[in-house]
């Protein structure tokens, strides 16, 4: 398939072909090259796109070439999300990519105890998909530092901004390593949405689709 052509590494084209996919949508065949050499990434890019195999597929891909092994309470690649709901969905989806990889994928979110999910990133974790919040409770407690990030993805940026996350989201900007990989997605771009994007990401690729 178009997938193989891209260069993912065989367990990642196994997990897709056990999905069922066969091409890459527009996003995914923009975005996945860029990504896998490690550029930032802008995408103006809606939900029902494909988006999240765009941003998964290639760091998932990066994550198990390079091999390194998760900090105690860190993660070497955030996903932010702006509801419980889409993080869950997106971990869901992440988990059966990496399905055949040696990567584990945690979801946190509010609305929940907070002790049990502490005690899950004790070990740490290759992939956390977080919402604000919950994310700086997590970091307030020292449960989590986001010190080891190597791929960090802000998704939905517009509803973040919409929900009142901006203050929680330059924090988070603020606490993450300068050597990293960022991707931030938005439906929309108004202008300070693309204020907030320079805060995270630094000479991307754009792609709107
Ligand atoms: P998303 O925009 O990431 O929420 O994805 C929308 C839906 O499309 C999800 O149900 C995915 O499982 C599905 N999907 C993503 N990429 C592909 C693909 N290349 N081929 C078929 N289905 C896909």
């Amino acid at each position: 398939s178009y997938f193989k052509e891209l260069g993912l590494a065989e367990p990642i084209l196994r997990a897709l072909e056990a999905k069922g996919y066969s091409e890459p949508s527009p996003i995914q065949r923009q975005a996945i090259p860029s990504l896998m050499e490690g550029r930032d990434l802008l995408g103006i890019a809606q939900t029902g796109t494909g988006k999240t195999a765009a941003f998964s597929l290639p760091s998932l891909h990066r994550l198990a070439q390079d091999g390194y092994k998760p900090n105690p309470a860190s993660c070497r690649m955030l996903v932010l999300s702006p509801t419980r709901e889409l993080a869950a969905q997106i971990a869901e989806n992440m988990r059966r990519y990496a399905k055949h990889l040696p990567i584990n994928v945690e979801c946190v979110f509010g609305g929940v105890p907070v002790g049990k999910q502490a005690r899950r990133l004790v070990p740490g974790t290759d992939v956390l998909v977080a919402t604000p919040g919950r994310l700086l409770d997590l970091i307030d407690q020292r449960a989590l530092t986001l010190k080891h990030v190597e791929i960090f993805v802000l998704d939905e940026a517009d509803q973040m901004m919409d929900l009142g996350f901006i203050k929680p989201l330059t924090r988070v900007a603020n606490l993450l390593p300068k050597e990293r990989q960022s991707l931030f997605f938005s439906a929309t771009m108004p202008k300070d949405i693309a204020d907030l994007s320079r805060r995270f990401i630094n000479d991307p690729v754009k792609v709107e689709v």
